[in-house]
This record gives C-alpha cells, structure tokens and sequence, in this order.
C-alpha cells in the first residue's frame, strides 16, 4: 500500500467510500461481504474509511461502524459527513447537534477522525455561509472537545465558488475532497480546483476517481486498446494509474462494491506506475468518445456579447456533464443555483455566440439540447423526497 503524510498521520492512498457497499437482493446491505471486504482491508494496509449521513438510506454508517468495530479504534480512522446540502431544499432541515449525536451513535464511535461539511457547492453554500445556522462553528467546537480530529469538506462547486467559499472559511478547514478523474479534470475544470486548493494550502482528497463506474468499462474495441498497453491491469486501473500523474492527492476514494473490486484496487496502490503520455493521450481520446462532449475550451469568447449575459461555457460544461450522467443530481444543484434567466432556457437563439466561437461550436443548438436534458432529470426536491422515503422505510 503506498501511504501519504497529512500532519502527523499516514494515510492509505486508497480509501474504502461506502456509499456502495454490496447488498443482498432485498435491498439491504451485505453485512457479511462488508466484513470480509473490511478484513481484507485492514489486513493490505487501508486504514481510510469513509461514510455520509445519506448513504444507503442512513445505513452505511451503521454497517462500517458495525465491522470496524471488530478492530482496535487506533489501526483505522473514519470520516462522516454533515449534509448541509439538503438545508437548502430539504423536506426536514436537519440540525448539526442532532445529526453528529446520531452519526456518533449509529457508527458506534466516540470521535470521528474526519469529519466534512458535505457537498459545498453554488447552491449549498447559501446555508454553510449563513452564520445564523451555527454549522461550522458547532463542528469548530466538537474538534475542540475532540470529537472531531480533522474538519475539512467536500466540495461539487466550480472553481469560482470553491474560491469565494476559501475565502470565507479557507483557514477553518484542513482538508477538501473533490471530484477528480481524468474527465473531470477539464469537465468539471479539476485542474483549476487544485491549482486554488493549493495555493490555499489545502490538502486534496479525491471523490468519483472512476465516476460512479463509468470509467470501469469501455466498449470492447476501446478495451483491446488499453489492453494492448497494459495487458496486466484492469480499466478500473487506468483510472487510478491517472491519478498517480497528479500529485496532489492525498486519499484517493473508491466506493467498491465487492471484495474482488478490492482486490483490484489493491493491487494498482501497491505500487506507484503512473500512465505515460501515450497512455495519457488514448485516455483522452476515449474520453472524447464517450462524452461526445461539446468541444467548449471555455475560452469566453462568446460571452462579451450574449445579449442576456449567459454564463455559456458554464453552461456547455454542465450539459457535459449530463450527457455523461452519474453524478448528474451534483449538476442540477448548480444548474438551479445559476437563478431564473441565467439558465439555458432564457437564450434568445441570436447566434452571435456560434459567430464568436473559435470552435464552431452551434451554441444555441447546444444550449436547446440542455434543455431537454434538464427536463429528464430529476430534481433536487425530488432526490431529497426520495432520500426521505428511503431513510424512513430502512428505520422500521
Ligand atoms: S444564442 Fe443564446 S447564448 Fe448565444 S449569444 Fe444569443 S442568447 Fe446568448
Ligand atoms: S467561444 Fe466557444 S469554446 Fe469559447 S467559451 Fe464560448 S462556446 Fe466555449
């Protein structure tokens, strides 16, 4: 396992998330795969794990909790989440005593090692940033009882807010997890979000480094390729092996779902074998491929004279994003964030952007795409409703 330094802890580079832990046909989670996942853990050298009040319908706490609680409290270190994001729609504002004394309960644990305000994102730091809800103070207090040992956060914003939110709170925070895979790094402009992190001085963690599986698998004529490159080595892997070109990264999460998954993932962290350009340039190529995504550089070049003053590279990005899908609910927070009339349904279809654009790119034609993509998506109150009815439906 190759380690890395935050203060004075060493920290598995790979990190177990839970927010897909295996389940059995009825829904509920495989306590027994999750132990033996756990043990095989423990045994190869992870010591990060990592849960959210969300997961698996308020369930995953429990089922970690429950199989790290086999092993001594020092030989791993847990983080949780506060999910200030569903504040801001949510059907039951949640409080933070209220969710901490559940989580430390349901986990079983008297401190948490990590602990993150979830999701900070256009939408969500309405109410993170809002000094009347006491949340970060509160959790600035549990770290001073001890309860919490490292206060960070993780972060859907763009580059922009992440920078407004560092700002504000930048030197309270240890930590941030963010999305990072090589899709990400210009989809959801990645690289900027490192470059500020950095300068901030704040170590990164990374979230959806395969994105939610979709980098797991390619087609089979995609797969030869790769294969021809690195006959040893899973898609999966390619991934990871991505990553070790960047070298930010602290813990690298990955929410597996079964032991051979780990095993996997295991065996690509036990050394370092960072993919060379070659492989660097097929990956994007393939990303290419399975985005179709809008070729936007993000260059603002149409921007100065879009008589309604949209936010069109923003807008390009996220239509991306939802044509790829998988951490699509993260996008439609921000889309809503962006405020009636800045959306892409407020363009007129002038055409003055696909004049301006070095890339050709038939701006109006995209921003009527996002539209119908948006309107198959669900939202935000719908995502917490049906969070709401789960959770409910685990308690009984
Ligand atoms: S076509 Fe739409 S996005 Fe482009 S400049 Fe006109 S209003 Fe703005
Ligand atoms: S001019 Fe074209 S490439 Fe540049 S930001 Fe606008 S849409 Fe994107």
């Amino acid at each position: 396992m190759i380690y890395k330094t935050f203060q004075d802890l060493k920290l598995s580079s790979l990190g177990f998330g839970t927010m897909r832990l295996p389940c059995l046909e009825d829904g509920s989670i495989d306590q027994a795969e999750v132990d033996r996942m756990v043990d095989l853990a423990m045994q190869q050298g992870i010591n990060y794990f990592d849960t959210a009040y969300p997961y698996h319908g308020g369930n995953s706490e429990i089922a970690i909790g429950k199989s790290l609680s086999r092993y001594p409290r020092e030989s791993w270190y847990l983080a949780d989440k506060f999910p200030g994001h569903q504040n801001v729609h949510g059907v039951k504002p949640m409080m933070p005593a209220d969710v901490f004394e559940d989580q430390l309960k349901k986990c079983g644990v008297e401190y948490f090692d990590f602990y993150l305000l979830h999701n900070v994102n256009e939408n969500s730091m309405a109410y993170y940033c809002n000094p009347e809800n006491h949340c970060l103070d509160y959790f600035l207090e549990q770290k001073a009882k001890g309860r919490i040992r490292h206060l960070g956060f993780s972060c859907h914003a763009g580059p922009e807010a992440l920078k407004q939110f560092l700002d504000q709170y930048g030197d309270k925070l240890e930590f941030c997890q963010i999305q990072l895979n090589y899709l990400d790094w210009t989809m959801q402009r990645a690289d900027e979000k490192c470059r500020i992190l950095k300068e901030a001085g704040l170590p990164v963690w990374v979230m959806e480094s395969v994105r939610g599986g979709k980098l797991a698998s390619f087609p089979a004529e995609t797969e030869a390729r790769m294969k021809a490159l690195r006959p040893d080595e899973s898609i999966a892997a390619w991934a990871f092996r991505w990553l070790q070109t960047v070298p930010q990264p602290t813990v690298s999460l990955s929410g597996m779902s079964s032991s051979a998954q780990m095993v996997d993932n295991l065996r690509t962290f036990s050394e370092l074998k960072p993919l060379n350009e070659e492989e660097i340039a097929l990956l994007q190529e393939i990303a290419r491929d399975l985005t179709r995504a809008i070729p936007c550089t993000g260059c603002r070049y149409c921007c100065a004279g879009c008589p309604i003053q949209l936010d069109i590279p923003n807008l390009m990005s996220m239509a991306n994003d939802l044509m790829l899908g998988g951490t699509s609910i993260n996008t439609m927070m921000r889309y809503t964030a962006l405020g009636d009339g800045h959306r892409a349904d407020s363009c007129i279809a002038c055409g003055q952007c696909r004049e301006a654009c070095p890339q050709k790119i038939d701006v109006p034609a995209q921003m009527e795409h996002l539209v119908e993509l948006v309107s198959k998506q669900k939202t935000w109150e719908e995502v917490c409703r049906e969070r709401a009815e789960a959770a409910a439906k685990a308690s009984k």
